[in-house]
């Protein structure tokens, strides 16, 4: 270990060991992701949370300057966080997760566990559902920092610990990154699993040892059964590209999910039957069936809001990928209300005939709404 590193960790003990003096043992408003273990890396800043988890989005620990992080700042600003929320105005204020909590004497992580990557923008999909406008900014495909020189630094100042550390890759699309297949095989060969979201227009070797070395989930949304509706949807003509990494990927026998988000301009009863034809066809084992958050959240979106519609579509997605031991999951934003629309609309026996009974009972539902 050289000098810096040595420095690194003997600063992540003496912060962790005031930090634990400060809070541990007392009652405050707490969440678990304030433990130091898990940061989220955006363009110049580290994060708590990786996503919005409310209306504040997730809180800044401290500044993202160089590949590596700088354990006093890191920590620092950790408590400072910890310190506010205590108040009436701190950052996590209004969270779901910040709960008043009976705090253990030790509570701060050694070591990072889980590292979050939101720190790159680019992609070769357009999906009408996203956001990320950013995406399409000049700075294409540009990590803000070198990823192998952070994990480098951060594997050898202890900080990340192979085994141990898993790493989840955000959005854009992150194949298009310089250094994406060497990061992911510098994970793998030290075993730190890694979730990756990508769009499976470019397929990865590096993935695919990953898949085969069972240290990665990979996720790819499809959201469509037609190429004539993925390119609807995705605003791209890669559909058969995309089937053929997920048939080269779920070959693997690795943690494969092929995502489905449901919304106004894929839930024909036709669309959805086609989906699951094709991942059946191509050896997908694992389905998850999502919502588009704009159809949901009170926001006007200008985007058509859920209707009865699209749970019948989950539910009968739910019910065809069972039919043809596909295990699926609804994953994303549903409501309570929605699941519990869905289970209800779900219960009609798995035969044969299911395609028509559905369609039998979707035109009725569509009736009564
Ligand atoms: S309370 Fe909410 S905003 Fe704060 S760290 Fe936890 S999940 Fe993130």
């Amino acid at each position: 270990m050289n000098t810096d590193c040595r420095a690194a960790a003997r600063e992540w003990k003496e912060r962790a060991a005031s930090l634990n003096k400060e809070f541990g043992g007392k009652s405050l408003k707490h969440c678990g992701d304030l433990d130091g273990g898990k940061v989220a890396v955006t363009p110049g800043v580290l994060k708590v949370c990786g996503s919005a988890t409310h209306e504040n989005g997730s809180p800044s620990i401290c500044e993202y300057l160089t590949p590596t992080v700088n354990p006093e700042e890191f920590l620092s600003g950790l408590g400072s966080i910890i310190r506010e929320n205590q108040t009436g105005t701190g950052p996590c204020v209004g969270c779901r997760y910040l709960k008043q909590t009976q705090m253990p004497r030790k509570f701060v992580s050694s070591f990072i566990s889980y590292m979050s990557l939101h720190d790159f923008c680019g992609c070769n999909s357009q999906c009408v559902y996203c956001t990320g406008s950013e995406y399409h900014l000049p700075k294409k495909y540009v990590a803000s920092l070198d990823h192998e020189m952070l994990f480098n630094n951060l594997l050898t100042a202890k900080l990340v610990r192979p085994q141990l550390t898993s790493v989840g890759w955000g959005g854009g699309e992150p194949t298009l990154l310089n250094t994406f297949e060497k990061v992911v095989d510098l994970l793998r060969i030290n075993r730190m699993r890694q979730t990756i979201n990508t769009s499976g227009i470019r397929f990865s070797n590096a993935i695919e040892r990953a898949l085969k070395a069972r240290l990665a989930t990979v996720q790819i949304s499809v959201d469509s059964g037609t190429n004539d509706t993925y390119s609807k949807v995705k605003r791209n003509q890669h559909c058969d590209n995309v089937w053929e990494s997920i048939r080269r990927y779920a070959s693997t026998g690795g943690d494969l999910i092929v995502k489905y988000i449901v919304f106004s301009m894929n839930s024909d009863a036709e669309e959805i039957d086609c989906f699951v034809r094709r991942s059946e066809n191509v050896g997908v084992r694992k389905i998850s069936i999502s919502v588009d958050a704009r159809s949901v959240y009170t926001q006007n979106y200008g985007v058509e809001r859920i209707t009865l519609k699209e749970l019948v579509a989950a539910s009968l997605l739910r019910n065809l990928a069972r039919t043809r031991d596909i295990e699926s999951h609804l994953g994303g934003i549903w409501l309570p209300e929605h699941i519990e629309k869905i289970n209800e609309i779900s219960n009609f026996p798995g035969t044969p005939s299911l395609l028509s009974r559905a369609l039998w009972k979707l035109k009725s539902y569509m009736k009564q709404e």
